[in-house]
């Protein structure tokens, strides 16, 4: 059966946002929708359809393929994350990729109906369009928001799938203007403009993997002993963790990116953490600023 209506897919909206979408205009659950769609449970989270299954639906909800394409995450494959990974979820680099949880703007909900695809990128953290912090939480129920569609209730699209109340009164704050400019620089990525980390020119991929090492860098230097990894970040957390490397990812030129680490390293006052074997797993640019630092902590501490 073809479903009896078209609903447009909004522009940057997620497949789960989508098909809740269309279930709600059908006056049916998004569960019963995506059973009707031959669709199994995980492929209603938005991260990849096979080709076959895109084609079926996309005839049945008379959307071209490319449409459907759009709305899942693997429009970004290599950028946001290594798809291979997905069939080993402990490999899953957590907090940086969330395979299931999204953030919000309770104006963007309010004003267009939908749920961002990019609002599932935890390096994603304020709106562009109405320069507040993305929220994590539904104010009444406290629960992090799931971008599945795997839902057994009719929710409206605007509420909670947890317990269904509106999300769009949700209190907000203002971004400042800092953390606005990390996350333009990470929709810059999603684009695939130029980019560049630590003073060299490199592809999105190997930026945003750089993004997360200068993380790691940075929290080895101030001693952050992060035993359990950290399963959610929070809009302000993820910003927070990327301001501090901030430095290192932005900096003009391989010398300043050098000398970025060396500042760190001078207040870090233990012998060079890092093994060769952790070094050789970081991206070029960042190995260089390592190496140089290496070479002039060596003499001075040995
Ligand atoms: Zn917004
Ligand atoms: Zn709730």
């Amino acid at each position: 059966m073809t479903i009896p209506l078209r609903v447009q897919p909004g522009i940057g909206e997620g497949f789960a946002s989508y098909l809740r979408r269309v279930a709600h205009t059908l006056g049916t659950s998004p569960r019963m929708l995506a059973i009707d769609l031959d669709l199994t449970c995980g492929e209603t989270t938005g991260l990849l359809l096979g080709p076959d299954t895109t084609h079926r639906i996309a005839e049945r909800l008379c959307l071209r393929p490319d449409d459907l394409d759009d709305l899942q995450l693997a429009r970004w494959h290599q950028v946001v994350l290594d798809l291979r990974l997905l069939g080993h979820r402990q490999r899953l680099q957590r907090p940086w990729i969330d395979y299931l949880n999204t953030r919000y703007c309770p104006w963007c909900l309010h004003e267009n109906g939908y749920w961002r695809l990019e609002w599932r990128l935890p390096w994603i953290c304020t709106c562009d369009e109405h320069e507040i912090w993305l929220h994590d939480h539904c104010p009444h129920c406290n629960k992090l928001q799931r971008d599945d569609a795997w839902e057994a209730h009719p929710t409206p699209p605007r509420n909670c799938l947890a317990c269904a109340e509106s999300l769009i009164t949700t209190p907000t704050t203002e971004a400042p203007p800092d953390a606005r400019r990390r996350t333009y620089a990470a929709q810059g990525l999603l684009a695939a403009e130029d980019s560049h980390i630590a003073g060299y020119e490199t592809d999105p991929a190997t930026t945003v993997k750089g993004w997360r090492q200068s993380v790691a860098i940075h929290r080895t230097l101030q001693r952050h002993n992060q035993r359990d990894p950290v399963e959610h970040w929070t809009a302000p957390d993820a910003d927070h963790a990327l301001e501090q490397a901030w430095p290192l990812i932005d900096a003009p030129d391989p010398a300043t990116a050098a000398a970025v680490v060396r500042r760190w390293m001078l207040g870090y006052q233990k012998p060079w953490p890092f093994t060769q074997a952790d070094v050789s797993k970081f991206i070029g640019p960042l190995r260089h600023a390592l190496d140089d630092v290496r070479a002039v902590w060596g003499t001075r501490h040995h």
